[in-house]
């Protein structure tokens, strides 16, 4: 390719409303443009990046028995409704009506699409396992889209969804997935790990999200230390800690806070540790109030709670309700006295002699102690793990954080949407049975976006090789001199004929403009080509994440660009 005859329109100032790197890299390195929130050109640096990402999870999904197919991005409403989706998925769901009046939407996922053609088409446990996969534009009316790619409205998803006579067979067809996962994400380039991932609305009995590694991520993840642990946040589990504190129960005292209300305010006031405080949380579970009790510098972790408590509505209480629940305004409750649920967490065990609100206005006890000030109603996990928390599964190690972008996310289904959609089989006995489902996404955009947050520096992005655009860009400093000229287009055709994907910069600008352009756009590999080292047979060839530069002969710069990218793209 001609740079002088191709569409990379750069930008040197970076746009005002690019809030992280891979946002502003893309457009700035003209990958992309807005079109409307959320909806983006693709233009064709883009989409090169793109396709190479599209064209390795093809490739891994073939590798691991999965077919290929494509449906529409409209569906019917009819479908939704079985599935019970269409009351459920709320505003992200984008409806319409067609000129007959016919509800539609435009599909954010198609758990719904592939069960009503696997219904159709297969009826005997002849036909499975079953794997069907897509690669497709999917629109989901986001309330924040951001960050370009990262988080559109439309954006390209890569969605597998498997087919077993039962669970044990789909437990085989997700190892295969979870496997195909790795080995994409490892030939991207990326630095990832997959999770343990709450099943969240689509239910099921086990997911995995893989999370590439970066500052900007949305997602809290932790690791374990010591093992194989790791898991999202949200799902993380706690191991309860036992006290230090072997201390003797002593006689509860009332001390007056005055307009001391939040855990921050009561700790200074009183100069205690936040971990000496009990907080106190008034929630409503399907309209009854419910007490949560978790350790002063401890958060709630909602999820848990809803999966806990499995009501339809779980929301924090308004101040009227704290008031009626605890005859105190909001910041002075404590479990002393009250007649409600008591949940407490696990990490409230080993207490002793903690601080807590005296239900009423600025009063808050201290030396409260579990049984004898109090009982609780159940005790169970539902806070958020922090840094250097006990790792629940081995003895030694501690949880680490990280912030992750999820890129992939793994899923067994069970027999959700089989059961709704009565997708069933006949198995060997003739007798009919619900088919195992499990479904498998890798979002395309977000992975090339991860993979800028992960690789750039000052200059611009420093793709690995497997998704860059281009292999190699050869930077002519004066395509007007001949010999300049010549050997560029020699050496252009000689990697071209090699397999090389290679953009040949024969535009007429200066050589700081060219330079600056090859860093942005971050091609991996640059053979610069100039009077003065052509004089002696050679190139320059400038490696762009390393900065490694050397001078070598025409055939064997062309040569160690050849095996460079041979060994870069060993699958
Ligand atoms: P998120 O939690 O980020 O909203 P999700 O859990 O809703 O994502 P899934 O339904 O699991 O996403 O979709 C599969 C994959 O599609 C995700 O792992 C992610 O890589 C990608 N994806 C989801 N939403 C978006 C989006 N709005 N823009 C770009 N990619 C997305
Ligand atoms: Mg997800």
């Amino acid at each position: 390719m001609r740079y002088s005859q191709y569409f990379i329109p750069t930008l040197k100032e970076t746009p005002a409303d690019a809030e992280i790197t891979s946002h502003q890299l893309m457009l700035r390195a003209g990958m992309i443009r807005k079109l409307a929130a959320g909806i983006y050109n693709y233009l064709p640096l883009g989409l090169r990046s793109v396709r190479k990402v599209e064209n390795i999870v093809r490739e891994e999904m073939n590798r691991a028995g999965a077919i290929e197919l494509l449906m529409p991005s409209v569906q019917p409403a009819e479908l939704w409704q079985e599935s019970g989706r269409w009351e459920q998925y709320g505003k992200e769901l984008l409806r319409f009506r067609d000129r007959k009046e016919s509800e539609f939407c435009l599909g954010p996922t198609h758990e719904e699409v592939i069960t009503d053609l696997v219904r159709r088409e297969v009826k005997s446990y002849r036909q499975m396992p079953l794997n069907l996969y897509q690669i497709q534009s999917k629109f989901r009316d986001e309330i924040r889209p951001r960050f370009g790619l990262m988080r559109g409205r439309e954006f390209i998803m890569k969605d597998a969804y498997s087919f077993d006579t039962d669970e044990k067979t789909a437990n085989i067809s997700y190892d295969k997935m979870y496997r195909a996962y790795l080995r994409i994400f490892e030939r991207c380039g990326l630095n990832f790990r997959a999770v343990e991932a709450d099943t969240g609305s689509i239910g099921g009995s086990q997911s995995h999200e893989f999370m590439v590694l970066a500052e900007s991520g949305e997602d809290a993840i932790v690791s374990c230390t010591g093992c194989a642990y790791a898991a999202n946040v949200e799902k993380a589990e706690s191991k309860p800690i036992d006290s230090a504190e072997h201390a003797d129960p002593r006689p509860l005292e009332h001390v007056a806070t005055p307009e001391k209300r939040t855990i921050d305010e009561v700790s200074a006031f009183l100069g205690a540790p936040a971990s000496f405080m009990l907080k106190t949380l008034v929630f409503l579970a399907d309209d009854e109030p419910v007490i949560l009790l978790l350790r002063g510098n401890h958060e709630l972790n909602e999820i848990k709670l809803n999966n806990l408590l499995g009501c339809k509505k779980v929301e924090m209480a308004g101040d009227e309700i704290v008031l009626n629940v605890t005859g105190a305004p909001v910041g002075f409750a404590g479990p002393v006295g009250l007649r409600a649920k008591i949940i407490a967490d696990l990490a409230v065990k080993g207490m002793k002699n903690f601080i807590t609100g005296g239900n009423a206005r600025d009063l808050h006890l201290k030396n409260v102690n579990l049984n004898r000030d109090f009982q609780i109603t159940q005790f169970a996990d539902i806070r958020n793990v922090v840094h250097g928390d006990l790792c629940p599964r081995c003895d030694t190690g501690i949880l680490e954080m990280w912030r992750g972008i999820e890129v992939g996310h793994v899923f067994k289904l069970g027999t959700k949407y089989s059961k709704a959609l009565k997708a069933s089989y006949l198995d060997d006995g003739g007798k009919e049975r619900i088919i195992f489902m499990g479904c498998y996404g890798i979002g395309i955009g977000r992975t090339v976006a991860a993979c800028i947050e992960q690789n750039h520096d000052q200059n611009g992005i420093s793709f690995p090789l497997p998704i860059a655009p281009f292999h190699c860009i050869i930077s002519a400093l004066n395509m007007k001199e001949e010999n300049v000229r010549e050997a560029s287009e020699a050496i252009y055709e000689q990697l071209v004929s090699a397999g090389v994907e290679v953009l040949l910069d024969d535009r007429d600008e200066r050589p700081g403009f060219k330079f600056k352009d090859a860093d942005l756009i971050g091609i991996p590999l640059r053979i610069v080509v100039g009077s003065k080292n052509l004089s002696e047979g050679k190139v320059e060839l400038k490696i762009r994440n390393t900065g490694e530069v050397s001078l070598l002969p025409l055939p064997e710069a062309v040569e160690k660009v050849r095996s460079l990218v041979a060994e870069a793209l060993k699958g």
